[in-house]
């Protein structure tokens, strides 16, 4: 049988004309339990209205670059295996190792940062493009999506991705820009330079603390890149915020886009 068809003007006047004919024996609340009836299974039936895409919000490390930094031994180098611990155990969805160190005193902080800064150096060094991001910015090019980057990363590590990456993302926010992620800040900040609506924007990311929370927090759709399938485990089956799309590899964002967004520009 053919889906009901009506668009929600043609129902409403349909509604109207049913109201107005029925006779006095068949009761108001008969009338609006039909009614509702007739509404849900409208619903069910009619197709839901895409939502419109006007930009996208990447995540660099790990998103548009092979992951090459070892947090976890970057965790332990700056903590100590012991904090490192008891810091993973009380926070299973990842550690925020920017967050901790801030609460640190000044000459501990600065010993924290150059640790820091050595693994990301390393990372530069051996700095890879995800498979799937250049084709995926070639379609958001071909659609006119904008394409902006938050990372926490500092912004030497953002100039040189541009550099060998050859294709650019503006604003591209770096962790200079304060608050970062998962603060919504950084996202809100692209969303009014755009001037775009949030909820016409997705961030992208592999990190459900970081890049998920960032992009709900703002009011954003989020696709999580999960490549391993490491968030399918029971520990972060109630985490505070879950994305709307989960992908394991950045050639499935271009259908999942087309499916699912209006990307008329
Ligand atoms: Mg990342």
């Amino acid at each position: 049988m053919a889906p009901l068809n009506l668009s929600p003007l043609k129902f409403q006047t349909d509604t109207l004309m049913l109201q107005a004919s029925i006779p006095p024996l068949f009761s108001r609340a008969l009338f609006k339990s039909i009614s509702t009836t007739i509404t849900m299974s409208l619903q069910s039936t009619s197709k839901p209205i895409k939502s419109r895409l006007r930009g996208v919000v990447f995540d660099m490390d790990g998103t548009l670059t092979v992951p090459v930094i070892d947090f976890p031994a970057m965790y332990k180098a700056v903590l100590g295996e012991d904090q490192y611990l008891s810091i993973k155990s009380a926070s299973p969805s990842g550690i925020d190792i920017l967050h901790h160190i801030e609460q640190w005193e000044p000459s501990k902080q600065q010993k924290a940062y150059e640790v820091i800064a050595d693994f990301e150096r390393q990372g530069l060094d051996r700095l890879q493009v995800m498979p799937g991001a250049a084709e995926l910015c070639g379609f958001l090019n071909s659609r006119n999506i904008r394409r902006g980057l938050i990372t926490r990363n500092v912004k030497l590590a953002v100039d040189l991705f541009h550099e060998r990456f050859g294709m650019s993302f503006s604003p591209a926010l770096s962790r200079e820009f304060r608050p970062y992620k998962p603060d919504p800040a950084p996202l809100l900040h692209i969303c009014s330079t755009w001037e775009v609506e949030p909820h016409e924007v997705m961030m992208i990311g592999d990190s459900l603390k970081d890049d998920v929370a960032c992009g709900k927090r703002a009011g954003a759709y989020t696709c999580l890149l999960d490549e391993t399938g490491r968030y399918d485990s029971p520990e972060y089956a109630n985490v505070e915020h879950k994305p709307d799309y989960k992908v394991s590899s950045l050639d499935q964002v271009h259908s999942l886009l087309e499916s699912n967004f209006d990307l008329t520009p």
